[in-house]
């Protein structure tokens, strides 16, 4: 089984004031091995951090679905990668609520980023409607597996390019964190659907990770949860202390 994976998303935050937290993030990840850190800053600080960093990983999270031409303000994903990324975060809610990313949008960017030698996060994740309607299990692994590559496009080394993250949307930056049945439940659903799209071997490694108002307080109970391997964290992210809580809690 693959270490935890523990995944900052700072979203729109960060300027150059914050490569101090990256440093201390670093700094701690490099006594704490056991747990692969990894922070997804804005563009403008891939190229910083991916300079300093000894031990983290430093992603993007988002990029264009075409590797260049005329796309005034976009980034593609050979882009990112030339600046040091290794990873990108792809299909998050913000991005398909705001950006109105379909399924196969998305499927064209996470195309794009394996091409270009990353590593994708690929998220998925229910409205609060669908939670109480009964359905959440249903729209997320119809969303996954329209968000997905196919199998024979993948990479080789699936379980090394692809992780899931489960973020369902009102947990998102609410505190509201889902119950830790309810993380069980879509995570063994996700499993399954992996298992059935790359197979038992490539499908039971893919880590699948959480998000959703995790804290250094929550964490060890979501860790403890079967096939949580790990998190994408927003808001606590933003701190070394804070982040690291969560990882040692790993
Ligand atoms: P919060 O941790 O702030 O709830 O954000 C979660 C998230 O969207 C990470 O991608």
């Amino acid at each position: 089984t693959r270490r935890p994976y523990i995944v900052g998303n700072w979203k729109m935050h960060g300027t150059r004031a914050m490569l101090s937290e990256a440093r201390a993030i670093d700094r701690a990840a490099q006594r704490h091995m056991k747990v692969e850190v990894a922070i997804a800053p804005p563009y403008t600080l891939i190229h910083a951090i991916h300079r300093e960093a000894e031990q983290i990983a430093v992603g993007a999270q988002d990029c264009h679905e075409v590797d260049g031409g005329a796309h005034t303000g976009d980034v593609s994903a050979a882009m990112i990668a030339d600046a040091g990324a290794k990873f990108v975060i792809l299909g998050h809610s913000e991005r398909r609520q705001n950006h109105n990313e379909s399924d196969a949008l998305v499927r064209a960017k996470a195309e794009s980023a394996l091409a270009a030698g990353l590593r994708i996060i690929m998220c998925c994740g229910e409205t609060a409607q669908l939670r109480e309607s009964g359905d959440a299990v249903a729209f997320v692994k119809q969303q996954l597996a329209a968000s997905l590559p196919p199998a024979e496009t993948m990479p080789a080394d699936i379980a090394e390019r692809l992780t899931v993250a489960y973020e369902p949307i009102w947990a998102i930056g609410t505190g509201n964190v889902a119950t830790t049945d309810d993380i069980g439940e879509m995570h063994a659903a996700i499993r399954a659907l992996l298992i059935e799209l790359f197979g038992e071997e490539q499908g039971a490694e893919v880590r699948i990770i959480y998000g959703g108002s995790v804290k250094p307080d929550n964490a060890a109970a979501i860790f403890a949860v079967p096939d949580v391997g790990g998190a994408l964290v927003g808001g606590a992210s933003l701190t070394a202390d804070s982040f690291m809580g969560i990882a040692l809690a790993a």
